[in-house]
């Protein structure tokens, strides 16, 4: 079983695509958006990341660099990872290759998530996250069982503050203008494979993890 790295836009479903293989597959899920969302929103640092994942701009490289490379340190060799939201412009690729060869963990496929713009956005606007375990839901798809509880463990449920309409677009800009040109970096280093992201998508996604 191979690492994964996903690309997709915003709310394209790397996160709940990620859980279901952490289920069935026992991947560990690393998304880079949990990362920072976790840093302590009272400390400096957190008040900075919260403002500019609430503007739909990406994060400083090194910031997310830095705390992406001590959760993957904390693997050990046998344990396979799941990337979710990182790489998301070149220089962090490129920075990801050196990482990954430096802990000697670069066998990995990239799966591209292909998912049309106003999908995206309705999943964006109906999610409600926990911000304890970090499982999401969807007001439209997938319905907690109690309302605004987490089914896992109970917390109050919560929208992200980059969840709206007017963020969503930016955040879709930005995913344009520096995630999107990975798929050619990837394909380059014949690394990726391009799944549908809307039917059938586990199905697809494992036999891509299966067949490699
Ligand atoms: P996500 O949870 O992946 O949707 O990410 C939410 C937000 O966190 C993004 O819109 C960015 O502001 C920030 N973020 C997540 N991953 C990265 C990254 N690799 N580089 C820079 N910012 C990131």
């Amino acid at each position: 079983m191979k690492n994964i790295l996903f690309i997709a836009p915003p709310a394209g479903g790397k996160g709940t695509v990620s859980d279901k293989l952490v289920e069935r597959c026992g991947y560990k899920h690393v998304s880079t958006g949990d990362l920072l969302r976790d840093v302590d929103k009272s400390s400096k640092l957190g008040k900075e990341i919260e403002s500019i994942i609430s503007q739909g701009k990406l994060v400083n490289d090194e910031i997310v660099l830095e705390l992406l490379k001590e959760k993957l340190k904390s693997f050990s060799k046998d344990e396979h990872f799941i990337l979710d939201g990182f790489p998301r412009n070149l220089k962090q690729a490129e920075d990801l290759d050196s990482l990954l060869n430096e802990l000697d963990l670069n066998d990995y496929t990239v799966i591209e998530l292909d998912v049309p713009y106003d999908v995206c956005l309705k999943r964006a606007v109906g999610r409600i996250i926990c911000p304890k375990c970090h499982k999401s839901f969807n007001k439209y798809f997938v319905k907690p069982k109690i309302e605004g509880i987490c089914d896992n463990c109970g917390s109050l449920l919560i929208s992200r503050s980059d969840d709206n309409e007017d963020t969503f677009k930016n955040r879709y800009d930005t995913y344009l203008e520096n995630t999107a040109p990975l798929v050619e970096y990837y394909k380059n280093s014949n690394l990726l494979v391009k799944v549908n992201g809307i039917d059938n998508v586990i199905e697809s996604v494992e036999s891509v993890i299966h067949n490699d």
